[in-house]
């Protein structure tokens, strides 16, 4: 929708990280966002640090770095659902007394499946039972393994609760955005996305973006999902009024006529009418979109939608009753893949499909395998919206065949013959240079050159065969036309009568 104008090499700057915090309930997440925000603003700062608008900024080593204030991976995948990446790094919180919990795992899952750089913090190490050996045995066990332990993920042992370890963890969010080489032009029209949005009673809309490149200036015309405006006002998460945000920025801004959701992207625009326009567009599209919902995804569907390269990618997300079933199902589904279609299992746990599972099957166009399960209400409704398929079973073997006959179908194709038009042979011609050659005249429809046809000899299918040549004149031409002449040479049948018709028509794959 939105013009895109390329970035060349020379005008990406380096911007910096955007993190958001993830991992188990009562792990600690809101304790360590909380600690890293305290000891990291100056207290002098306006508005001080009571401002909350869904992200802030601070410094650690003399750079800058993002948080998300919304910890947690539901409203992480809730937003990627809609669309938006707005994250670079993930930090895992897991409590060093508690270890791994079903959460952790979905969180890890759901960092995976969204291709981020994940940082674990083994939290309350202030505690006498805190085990970070035992959390790091059993991370392995999830494909996470530390570097200490000769992995590539990087733990780092913290106490929210006392602030130990909290400045090595920053240090290590800067080491990993030096890794993953940020970087995002500053001197275009801003884009990003929409984090948080709320009406105020007194202001209006209030939303809080992320610029994800670009500069945003007060006064700019901007389009947030269906919503447009002009920032009148913009703060930032000091809540000190700024006229300017660039790359990694989040600002909370006014302006906008309507509320947009959290997910939404937006983007300033040169002009007001075609942000206008535009946003009619949007809306109708939005409706098209919904109306399409309504008809079931079917698995062919899901095939076409994913491809990786030459390769079709299935995710699958798994629930069982438990966890011996979850693991067996997860095996099975996994050894279908062949050289074609790659089934991945992104996630597999145990208990009712929840609403979480189906933001995650959005986000990351999986379908929901489940097994003696049921989806918990408020996820049955949001897959029907959504248009998530979930599939449930009580035989694992119903599941492997279902699957693998989709697969099949897929890769399968079937034909059929589209007929393009009727031709009726007027003069047989033997030419050494080329064979017999049937002068025709096209009575409707038209011949391709690629097609075929039945030659029809009194009401009788005599042949079928591939059209080898078709000229007007002396030209090779691709169709002719209802009302032309033509000359035709078939690929192998050369007992043409003068008086055959031919029925042209053209093969085409389809699915049913
Ligand atoms: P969340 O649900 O992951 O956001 O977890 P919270 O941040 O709300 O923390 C859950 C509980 O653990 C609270 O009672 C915190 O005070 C406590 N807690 C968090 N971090 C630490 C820590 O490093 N050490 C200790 N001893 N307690 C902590």
């Amino acid at each position: 929708l939105f013009e895109e104008v390329e970035d060349t090499e020379e005008n990406l700057q380096p911007r910096s990280p955007v993190v958001v915090v993830m991992g188990h309930v009562d792990h600690g997440k809101t304790s360590l966002l909380d600690r890293i925000r305290h000891a990291n603003v100056t207290s002098g700062e306006a508005g001080g640090i009571t401002q909350h608008i869904g992200a802030y900024r601070v410094k650690a080593g003399g750079r800058d770095i993002t948080f998300l204030d919304t910890p947690g991976h539901e409203a992480f995948t809730a937003m990627r659902a809609r669309g938006a990446l707005a994250t670079d790094i993930a930090i895992l919180v897991v409590a060093a007394d508690d270890g791994i919990m079903p959460q952790t795992v979905e969180a890890i899952n759901h960092a995976k499946a969204a291709n981020l750089s994940i940082i674990v913090a083994i939290n309350k190490m202030d505690k006498p039972t805190a085990n970070p050996d035992k959390v790091k045995q059993e991370l392995t066990e999830h494909g996470l393994v530390c570097e200490e332990w000769g992995g590539d993920v990087i733990c780092v042992p913290v106490s929210a609760k006392t602030g130990e370890g909290i400045d090595e963890l920053l240090e290590m969010v800067n080491l990993t955005a030096d890794v993953l080489e940020l970087k995002a032009n500053p001197d275009r029209l801003a884009k990003g996305v929409v984090i948080e949005a709320r009406i105020d009673k007194g202001r209006g809309p209030i939303a809080t973006v992320l610029v994800q490149s670009g500069t945003l200036h007060t006064g700019d015309t901007i389009i947030a999902g269906t919503a447009v405006g002009r920032v009148r006002v913009m703060r930032d998460d000091k809540g000190k009024a700024v006229k300017e945000a660039g790359p990694s920025v989040p600002v909370e801004i006014m302006g906008l006529a309507e509320v947009p959701s959290a997910g939404d992207d937006f983007a300033a625009v040169e002009d007001e009418k075609l942000a206008r326009e535009l946003v009619e567009k949007r809306k109708f599209d939005a409706k098209e979109e919904q109306f399409k919902l309504y008809k079931k995804v079917s698995l062919d569907n899901l095939f076409s939608q994913i491809e990786e390269g030459s390769m079709k990618k299935l995710p699958i997300i798994v629930k069982a009753d438990v966890q011996g079933s979850v693991e067996a199902v997860s095996q099975s589904l996994s050894k279908l893949s062949n050289e074609e279609v790659k089934v991945e299992v992104i996630h597999g746990a145990v208990g009712a499909v929840t609403e979480s599972d189906v933001m995650l099957a959005k986000a990351s166009g999986a379908i929901i395998v489940g097994f003696n399960v049921r989806p918990n209400p408020a996820a049955a409704d949001n897959a029907k919206r959504d248009g998530v398929d979930i599939r449930l079973y009580r035989v694992i073997y119903d599941a492997i065949e279902e699957i693998e006959t989709a697969m099949k179908g897929m890769l399968a194709p079937k034909y059929r013959e589209v007929d393009t038009g009727r031709v009726e042979v007027r003069q047989v011609m033997k030419l050494s240079s080329v064979g017999v050659v049937a002068g025709s005249y096209v009575l409707d429809g038209k011949v391709q050159r690629n097609g075929e046809v039945r030659v029809v000899r009194d009401g009788i299918i005599v042949a079928v065969d591939k059209i080898a040549g078709l000229r007007r004149f002396k030209d090779d031409v691709k169709e002719v036309a209802a009302g032309y002449e033509c000359g035709i040479t078939l690929e192998k049948f050369t007992d043409i009568k003068d008086g055959d018709i031919f029925e042209a028509f053209v093969t085409e794959e389809y699915r049913d």
